[in-house]
């Protein structure tokens, strides 16, 4: 008799029924739904909370008409550990799929087994890809004015992007440090107009167009950037802490040979949100498609849990069909 829920040590390997990458909202609820069906479930993720670290206040999750991320973050992990999910955090680093059809994952430690995996991935901020950025990531260089907002209390910043969520963070950020600089690639803004003007009104802040950022300066830590201007004169800004928000990106390149993707890396699931490999599914952010939100996350991570116990016992009854 196969239960959903039996596991075995393999020459060390636990066995797990699923094991989910990500822990963001769509980690989170796949996590709690494959646990509700008795299946024996590991969430990896590099960190709790995915991109809600960045998000501050949520005002559009059902249920709480405001709440902080963080509180939201505390309240879907302990809401994961209740239902039984085994939660390590840990970067998947590496996926191989065996002749019998289960899954191995490695991390930089340890490797586990599955025999469905849920690929929760998410999205990460773009770089800017010049010189000093990584090598003066979190010394200068951010990519969270939530979070590090804070360490730039009195001083001078920058927020490079046009979008949203460069706008956010120049408001936030110019309730904190002395002087913001908001620095464009163009003179069109892809923020919200009401945004945009509110930016406009706060005294602190410069907006600079028509900028292309060539290096990050500074050697212990950030102190200024460089940049081309519209006369394609070279300026030095001198500064003490940058964030760069010009959007999020899928970094997909972990699980390339075993789904299809579309031109931005994201991943291509069906109805079910399956992939093109049996066993592996997907969810969230990371999945194709218009609008990327916490409760959209949430929904297609409950049909791939259950499509991932469909899965399996689908799979169970074969084997039971050919022993006997
Ligand atoms: C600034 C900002 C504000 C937002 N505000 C809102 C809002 O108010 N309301 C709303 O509904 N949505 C908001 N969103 C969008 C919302 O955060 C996302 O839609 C949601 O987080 C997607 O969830 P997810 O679980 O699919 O992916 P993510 O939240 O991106 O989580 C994915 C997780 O997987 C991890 N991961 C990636 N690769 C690996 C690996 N190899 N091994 C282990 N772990 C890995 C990542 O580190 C990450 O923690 C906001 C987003 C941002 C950036």
């Amino acid at each position: 008799m196969y239960n959903i829920c039996t596991y075995k040590l393999i020459s060390k390997i636990i066995m797990y029924d699923t094991i989910i990458i990500g822990q963001g909202p769509a980690g989170i609820t796949a996590g709690i739904y494959a646990a509700r069906r008795e299946m024996k479930t590991l969430i990896l993720g590099k960190e709790a909370g995915g991109q809600i670290i960045w998000a501050g206040e949520i005002e559009n999750y059902p249920g709480f008409i405001n709440i902080s991320n963080f509180e939201l973050i505390t309240r879907f992990n302990d809401h994961a550990l209740a239902s039984g999910v085994e939660v390590k955090t840990a970067e998947v680093k590496k996926i191989e799929k065996k002749a019998d059809g289960n899954f191995v994952l490695f991390t930089e430690k340890d490797q586990f087994e599955a025999k469905t995996v849920i690929i929760t991935m998410g999205l990460a901020p773009r770089r800017l890809a010049v010189p000093g950025e990584l090598e003066l990531s979190g010394r200068g260089v951010s990519y969270c004015a939530n979070c590090d907002g804070p360490l730039y209390r009195g001083k001078e910043v920058a927020v490079i992007g046009s979008g949203n969520s460069a706008f956010d963070a120049a408001e936030v950020l110019s309730k904190i440090a002395s002087k913001v600089y908001l620095i464009a690639r163009g003179d069109k803004f892809k923020a919200f107009d009401s945004l945009v003007e509110e930016v406009k009104r706060r005294e602190n802040i410069d907006i600079i167009t028509n900028a292309k950022i060539e290096t990050i300066e500074g050697k212990e830590k950030v102190d200024g950037i460089v940049y081309t201007d519209v006369d394609d004169k070279i300026i030095k800004l001198p500064l003490d802490g940058i964030f760069v928000e010009i959007g999020r990106i899928a970094s997909t390149d972990l699980v390339s040979e075993f789904v299809e993707r579309d031109s931005k890396d994201q991943i291509l699931a069906d109805e079910k949100q399956a992939t093109k490999t049996p066993g592996l599914f997907a969810a969230g952010d990371v999945v194709v498609s218009d609008y990327k939100q916490i409760t959209i996350a949430m929904g297609q991570a409950t049909v791939a849990a259950l499509s991932a116990y469909q899965y399996i016992q689908g799979a169970e009854a074969t084997i039971q069909a050919t022993v006997k």
